[in-house]
Parts: structure tokens; C-alpha cells; sequence
């Protein structure tokens, strides 16, 4: 597992590359935000970790960056500040988690972990190509092409959802399942979001939205997807 570990401050980068080699990871470390886009733009990472406060180009920039061509890779944030509005403007372009400096390192860790589970999950178990009606969706790709015939880019959350409930077919996924497996145990959106990206499946994927044949709400309880070949 190769980790891009961009931290202008020498003594934290220093510490947080030994720490993480002494996990098994392979760590690339750089003090730099443009240099960093150019090792993201030319290598493959599993995970970036990002301090939000660099010189040059900042975290949320990077991650910004990153995310218009690559919305795979983990991305989890390190700030100073712990301000809420950051929080969610870190998460708004496209980070995964968060961690407010200073942060216990088996904490950081325990974080890394469990997002690279996660996306190895992604990349795992429910077939590449899978079909529903007359809907197509590349999970390797996180391309769609519906019932119409249009072409759809799904987002890595998109993407992570709809995996989910296609390996669970016709069970009923609970909110907090979504939440753990989808966005992990310490970043909770608000169940509108889980609602948010239904509505949109229903829209790419369903012949009528409004009478889902697929994507079921089963009110107070979660989300089924419901097909069988
Ligand atoms: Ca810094």
C-alpha cells in the first residue's frame, strides 16, 4: 500500500513517515502541494494524506485537484484548525475523513486503515459489470449507462453505494449499515444525504422515479435494492 504524505512541517513529516513505514506502509513524502499534484498526476497512490495548511497549494486544493480526475483514491485531511466549516469544506471536495491537529496517531492509523479497507472493498467482491434492466454500471470505471442509453460518471460515494446495495440484492440495508460501510464510523452525513443519492439512482436508473422498481425507502428503517436475474 503506497501513501503520498504531503506535511510541510519536517519534524511531523518525519514522524508520521517512520510511523507509518513501521505499519508496512511504502510512504512518498513531499513538504510541497505542486509537487504533490505532479507525483498524484504520475504515480499510483492508495491513500493521500494531506495537511490542510501547506505554502503553496493547500489541502482542500489538492483534494480539488485530485478529485476531477481521480475519485478513487482515499483522500483523509490533517488541519490545526478545528472549525467545523472546514471540516465540511474539506469533505465538500471530495476528502473522505478528517483529523484536527493534534491527533493521537493510533487514532491516525486506525483512520488509514479502515479507509483503505473500505476502498479495497469497493474495488472487491460485487462483479465489475453488473446489469439491472437495461442499466449497465462499470464499478471498475464507475461508469453507468442507463435504460436510455446516456452515459453517467458516478462519484466514488455513488459508486460505494450502489456496490453495496447491489451485494446485499433484496435485503433491507439499515441507514447506519449505509453510513459505516459508506462514509465510515467518524464522518456522519445526515440520513438527507443517503435520501440525496437514492433520488439521484432513481433518476439515472429508474423508468419511473416517482414508482421505483429498483430503489425502495423502506421508511424509518433503510434502503433495498431489489432485483433477481
Ligand atoms: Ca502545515
Amino acid at each position: 500500500m503506497r501513501i503520498l504524505l504531503v506535511e510541510d512541517e519536517p519534524t511531523i513529516r518525519d514522524a508520521l513517515q517512520l510511523n507509518l513505514e513501521l505499519e508496512g506502509y511504502e510512504v512518498v513524502p513531499t513538504g510541497n502541494g505542486k509537487k504533490a499534484l505532479e507525483l498524484v498526476a504520475g504515480q499510483h497512490f492508495d491513500l493521500l494524506l494531506l495537511d490542510v495548511m501547506l505554502p503553496d497549494v493547500d489541502g482542500f486544493s489538492i483534494t480539488e485537484q485530485v478529485r476531477l480526475s481521480n475519485n478513487e483514491v482515499p483522500i483523509l485531511l490533517l488541519t490545526a484548525k478545528d472549525m467545523p466549516q472546514d471540516r465540511i469544506a474539506g469533505l465538500k471536495r471530495g476528502a473522505d475523513d478528517y483529523l484536527t491537529k493534534p491527533f493521537n496517531l493510533e487514532e491516525l492509523l486506525l483512520r488509514i486503515g479502515n479507509l483503505l479497507r473500505r476502498s479495497q472493498r469497493v474495488k472487491g467482491e460485487a462483479p465489475d459489470l453488473f446489469e439491472f434492466g437495461n442499466n449497465k454500471v462499470n464499478f471498475e470505471t464507475y461508469e453507468a449507462t442507463t435504460w436510455r442509453g446516456e452515459t453517467i460518471a458516478l462519484t466514488r460515494k455513488e459508486a460505494m453505494l450502489l456496490k453495496l446495495l447491489v451485494e446485499r440484492k433484496n435485503e433491507v440495508v439499515s441507514r447506519n449499515q449505509i453510513l459505516q460501510a459508506v462514509w465510515g464510523y467518524d464522518v456522519f452525513p445526515s440520513t438527507r444525504t443517503i435520501d440525496n443519492f437514492i433520488l439521484a439512482f432513481r433518476k439515472y436508473f429508474e423508468k419511473d422515479p416517482r414508482d421505483p422498481q429498483f430503489f425502495h425507502s423502506i421508511r424509518g428503517v433503510g434502503y433495498r435494492f431489489s432485483w433477481s436475474d
